[in-house]
């Protein structure tokens, strides 16, 4: 299908996890794509073997200031995935988060109302806080503390979906929101400190796996893949959805059980230590997306142990690209075993080369 053939898209945080594999994916729909990120939990090379794409521009601006006026007017379609996911990154700076969330998407939206753009909003899961419905329905309107560690995230996400209702109730954008729930794959950052990339890395360098409280919490974790296509079929779809869609895996469990597969897939010998659960840890977290099912046709296609597998083989490549890059000899005592194991010496990349 191309369904967004000869369509110029912005994509703005598209230099992150998710927002690379978007690009990606629109690209070969046949979009022209206009990347639009800071850099600020996003990295180039993610967006590196796109550098010669005809079809790929790169603006390096802070959606939170106002937008370059090149881009005025020019976009078919706006997504919005700028804003840092990770706890870490979004706490590191909860001023810079709020306003990315409001001022950030009231400035897209702007631009999208200029131009006659279709605007699509990645919101979160988060906005149901620690939820007392369970799985989450979009009706549910979510148990969110506004004061602490974590409402700069949540409380963005929940202002940054009012304003999308607002320019969409007024006539001024045909506005979309997805609501994203925890979502994994190959280039998540090592140090973005969610659990499955913690327990990876963790796993992979044979360093303890941190597990957060006695790992009853749950969650739903989908692929990568499963999640752009469902992103990629909100925007195209031809009718105004009933307001914000669920989007993620409804395969739940619980912390502990993925930590546990993560160490059976990888060979890992490391010990699970545990660490105080963060304050306002959602308890269960788990989508209904009967809405998405039924408007869009969707539902997630890879399975977490396939996903694993992948997201697995990426870290350890990028594990070994550091190695190389230190000139250690991929036979060294210091390459972690589990990473040797899955790529044994002989297939390693040659020392130093780019791997
Ligand atoms: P990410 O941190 O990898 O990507 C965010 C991108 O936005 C980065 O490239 C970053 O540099 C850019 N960015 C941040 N603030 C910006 C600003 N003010 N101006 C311009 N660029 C800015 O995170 P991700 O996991 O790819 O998440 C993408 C989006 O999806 C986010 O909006 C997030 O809230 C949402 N989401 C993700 C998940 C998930 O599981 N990954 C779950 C729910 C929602």
């Amino acid at each position: 299908m191309r369904r967004c053939r000869g369509r110029i898209v912005l994509v703005a945080g598209g230099a992150g996890f998710l927002g690379s594999h978007l690009c990606d994916a629109l690209l070969a729909e046949g979009a022209r794509v206009i990347c639009v990120d800071s850099f600020r939990t996003g990295r180039m090379q993610n967006l590196r073997h796109l550098e010669r794409e005809p079809r790929f521009d790169l603006v390096e601006a802070d959606i939170v200031e106002h937008l370059p006026p090149r881009l005025a007017g020019r976009p078919d379609m706006v997504f919005n995935l700028a804003c840092a996911a990770s706890p870490p990154h979004y706490q590191s700076d909860p001023e810079h988060t709020l306003l990315t969330c409001v001022i950030g998407t009231r400035n897209l939206l702007r631009l999208a109302e200029e131009s006659g753009a279709l605007f699509l909003q990645a919101s979160t899961s988060e906005v149901y806080g620690d939820p007392e419905v369970h799985p989450q329905t979009e009706s549910y309107w979510g148990n969110v503390n506004p004061t602490g560690p974590r409402a700069c995230y949540d409380e963005g996400k929940r202002a940054a979906e009012t304003l999308c209702f607002d320019y969409l109730r007024a006539g001024r954008v045909e506005a979309r929101v997805a609501r994203i729930f925890n979502t994994y794959g190959p280039r998540m950052r090592a140090d973005d400190g969610r659990i499955v990339s913690n327990a990876i890395t963790q796993a992979l360098i044979g360093a303890d796996i941190t597990l957060h409280g006695d790992g009853s919490q749950t969650r739903s974790f989908c692929y990568v893949d499963d999640l752009i296509e469902g992103l990629l079929r909100l925007a195209v779809l031809d009718r105004r959805p009933p307001g914000a869609i669920n989007l993620g895996n409804p395969a739940e469990l619980t912390v502990l059980e993925l930590v546990q597969r993560v160490v059976a897939l990888t060979g890992s010998h490391s010990a699970i230590v545990r660490r105080p659960l963060p304050q306002d840890d959602p308890r269960r977290r788990r989508p209904d997306i009967s809405r998405a099912a039924d408007l869009l046709g969707w539902s997630p296609r890879v399975p977490l142990e396939a996903g694993l597998r992948a997201t697995i083989a990426w870290f350890a490549q990028e594990t070994l690209r550091v190695v190389a890059s230190i000139r250690l000899p991929a036979s060294d005592d210091r390459v972690p075993a589990a990473v040797q194991m899955m790529h044994p010496p002989e297939k390693l990349p040659a020392r130093g080369g780019s791997g």
